[in-house]
């Protein structure tokens, strides 16, 4: 990790992956360390800080120099080897029979491992709806919840929690607060900034941008006995990033400041536009000032709104399949944050149970033109 205070904006920064040159041959681009073993010194130390792949690696490292800076995590970042490792490293740096508050409306994956493994560690998990700080408020126990968990914008509604308020809760139940700020990215929210004690990002989505890795982090706003244990669970559980993937990663985040600004523009103008569109009855997009969370994402959010959003059509959840069956500009998959654009069914794939309206469609905005996604889906959605 660069120890040189960053004199550059964090866009400057990025685009150069903190500016390090390969010290021997002067490459602007860094090579890939693979070594998974190196070399004891004579007098028996490690002077590189170096000794096995697993624990730590230097391409990772440099990686996480990056997501340190964008984040300004004073404990640093830690990448894992996807957003479910990193998110669940958290929690299983908790006790047996500490309480959780979480998100309602929040990835499906991680509601689904809560619900489930989480249990079996011992730990009690309350889903609550975050947007109501009285809710949450009413959920937590003060010296038994350890940990606070909110998605914001949250998976599939965009449902938007007050960030500090929500750290203010938390912090006065003797609780530490997480962030899930993927479909947010470093650039439009600095959850550490407004109280946050970890923040968490699918690495998967708009921070790699390319749907080409599978990558999660962890940024820590200072280093404490709890940031520790998370550090030793990746160090244990062998949960580190690959360096082909860090590399990746880095790449890809060298444009992610004019990916996060198109991408949030292109949300945008498609929220209003589908906003009058006679067979949409609701848009579900922060940046729209009828949305419930408007107000607060106008206070928390920074330069855009995020690549998400969804629509949910007048003719109900068959609509909703067949407008999805018949696009061909939009990829119908899974996934967000890359630069091509998505559109997904979510109530097919969350399944029996989930929360979501079932006449949703979940777009993830990439850098398409915006004309050309718009009249994809608008001729999709009125045929029939
Ligand atoms: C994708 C995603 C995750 C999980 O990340 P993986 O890399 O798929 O494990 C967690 N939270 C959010 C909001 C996501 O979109």
């Amino acid at each position: 990790m660069s120890s040189s205070r960053p004199q550059w904006s964090k866009r400057s920064l990025t685009a150069q992956a903190m500016g390090h040159v390969d010290p021997i041959t002067k490459a602007v681009v860094p090579p890939i360390h693979v070594a998974t073993t190196y070399i004891r010194d004579e007098d028996n130390a490690y002077s590189s800080g170096y000794v096995y792949g697993r624990p730590d690696n230097a391409t990772v490292r440099e990686a996480e120099g990056v997501l340190a800076m964008l984040e300004e995590a004073q404990a640093g970042a830690l990448l894992f080897s996807s957003g479910m490792a990193a998110a669940t490293a958290v929690f299983q740096a908790l006790n047996p029979g500490d309480h959780i508050v979480a998100s309602k409306v929040m990835y499906w994956a991680l509601r689904s491992w809560l619900m489930t493994e989480a249990v079996r560690w011992g730990l009690k998990v309350d889903f609550v709806e975050t947007d109501d700080l009285d809710a949450l408020k009413a959920a937590v126990v003060p010296g038994k919840t350890k940990m606070v968990w909110v998605e914001t914008p949250s998976n599939p509604l965009w449902t938007i929690t007050d960030i500090a308020a929500a750290a203010d809760i938390a912090h006065a139940a003797g609780a530490r607060l997480a962030v899930d700020s993927t479909t947010a990215s470093p650039v439009h929210t600095r959850p550490l900034s407004l109280g946050a004690d970890i923040v968490m990002h699918a690495a998967t989505k708009i921070l790699n941008g390319h749907s080409d890795v599978v990558a999660g982090v962890l940024a820590g706003a200072k280093v404490d006995e709890f940031w520790d244990k998370v550090a030793s669970i990746r160090k244990m559980q062998g949960a580190i990033l690959g360096p082909f993937e860090a590399y990746l990663l880095m790449r890809g985040m060298r444009t992610l400041h004019l990916r996060t600004a198109a991408q949030a523009r292109t949300a945008m103008d498609l929220a209003e536009r589908f906003s009058a569109h006679p067979k949409i009855a609701r848009v579900l997009y922060p940046g729209l000032p009828q949305h419930p969370g408007h107000d607060i994402a106008a206070r928390q959010m920074e330069g855009g709104f995020g690549y998400m959003l969804s629509i949910q059509l007048t003719d109900g959840e068959a609509a909703a399949i067949r407008a999805a069956a018949r696009v061909h500009l939009w990829k119908r998959a899974t996934s967000l944050g890359g630069v091509e654009s998505l559109i997904e069914h979510r109530a097919s794939i969350e399944g029996p149970g989930t929360p979501c309206p079932p006449d949703l469609l979940r777009l993830s905005a990439g850098i398409e033109a915006v004309d050309d996604l718009f009249r994809d889906l608008d001729e999709a959605l009125r045929v029939g």
